[in-house]
């Protein structure tokens, strides 16, 4: 195969936009996705609801209409989907990029299905895969999930949600409302205050008027097949239980990253290397785009906020290119 411009891996919304920006600039760019078009977003909550408003998830102004001033994952994942299959992306889905190395002037980028030769690589894998593990004994359980789907399954059941922020939130109103019996174990002393500003006052209602049993600075101990026993400030409690939803974020792939040779910083939060002013990595021609940039720092970036970073790219590829042709 010819050696491309731009690779692109991860086909969610802002490496789609990135693949948009390559195509209005004529460059040859091809976007590796390992699942679906946006596979992040279709593997969120069936009912999950934005917080961001439509126009703040456009890409390239193309306008998102929505039933109400925030959308919903369908409505998010048909936008998405008519964006790629009306401009005609150049997307291979369900291939797994597997790693990165550069060679002279190029990169490889090896699939389980090819091995690709490319000129400048964006990576845009966001964080959805890898979730913040629990550490406890009993997490292996096929009872406990790390990933939250949808409210029926757990009608009738004792149903422990762990987390404070707005995927554990959504799912603790959602499972209550369908008749589950919820007890939230939350690490901090209050629901996060990042919670969608409607859905805020909600769970506290729920939780003052005992619907939902709050665990306020507790963690969870271990998890056994029928109990829950989490360490909470007035001493062990041991619940019963059927299943446990652990919500406590995700975070990126750095494994995958290191193996590229992107570096970090060496605290908590373990940033990538990157130029803001251009999104190119401490690897000349390798760019990060999208919430991959806040390495530990899964808040800082999203869809509103990163979606630009196609344009940086983009017109730093074709500046770099022009510069390379005239010298
Ligand atoms: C529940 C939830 C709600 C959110 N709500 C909002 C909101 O309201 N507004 C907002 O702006 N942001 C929101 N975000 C944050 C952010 O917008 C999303 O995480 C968004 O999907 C980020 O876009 P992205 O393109 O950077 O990454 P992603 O959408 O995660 O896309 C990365 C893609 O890379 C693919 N991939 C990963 N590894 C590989 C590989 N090795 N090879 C090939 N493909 C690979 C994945 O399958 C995925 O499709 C939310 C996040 C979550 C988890």
């Amino acid at each position: 195969m010819d050696k491309l411009d731009i690779i692109i891996i991860g086909g969610g919304p802002i490496g789609i936009a990135c693949g948009l920006e390559a195509q209005k600039e004529g460059l040859s760019y091809l976007i590796l996705e390992k699942g679906p078009i946006v596979n992040s977003l279709f593997n969120y909550p069936s009912n999950m609801q934005f917080f961001s408003s439509s126009e703040k998830l456009e890409i390239d102004e193309i306008p998102f209409i929505s039933k109400e001033a925030k959308p919903k994952r369908n409505e998010a994942l048909e936008y998405y989907r008519r964006i790629v299959t009306s401009n005609k992306l150049r997307i291979h889905l369900f291939e797994t990029v597997n790693g990165v190395t550069k060679g002279g002037d190029h990169f490889s980028v090896t699939t389980d299905k090819t091995v690709y030769r490319t000129t400048k690589v964006i990576v845009a894998t966001g964080f959805y895969d890898l979730p913040n593990p629990l550490n406890v004994p009993g997490e292996e359980l096929a009872k406990v999930s790390h990933y939250y789907k949808d409210p029926h399954f757990y009608a009738s059941q004792k149903l422990a949600v762990v987390g404070a922020s707005n995927s554990a939130i959504d799912a603790a109103l959602e499972c209550w409302r369908k008749g589950s019996e919820v007890s939230l174990i939350i690490r901090g002393p209050e629901v996060g205050q990042r919670v969608k500003y409607w859905v805020r006052p909600d769970i506290i209602n729920r939780i003052e008027e005992g619907s939902i049993k709050a665990y306020y600075n507790a963690t969870v101990k271990e998890i056994r097949k029928d109990k829950i026993l989490i360490d909470t400030p007035d001493g062990e409690v041991i619940l019963e239980n059927d299943f446990v939803l652990a919500l406590t974020g995700y975070m990126p792939n750095f494994e995958f990253l290191e193996k590229m040779g992107i570096t970090f910083s060496d605290d908590e939060k373990r940033l990538p290397t990157y130029n803001p002013k251009t999104m190119e990595t401490n690897i000349s021609g390798l760019y990060l785009a999208g919430v991959i940039c806040g390495g530990m720092e899964t808040h800082k970036w999203f869809i509103e906020n990163s979606r630009i970073h196609a344009k940086i790219i983009i017109g730093h590829v074709t500046e770099t290119s022009a510069s390379e042709i005239d010298s």
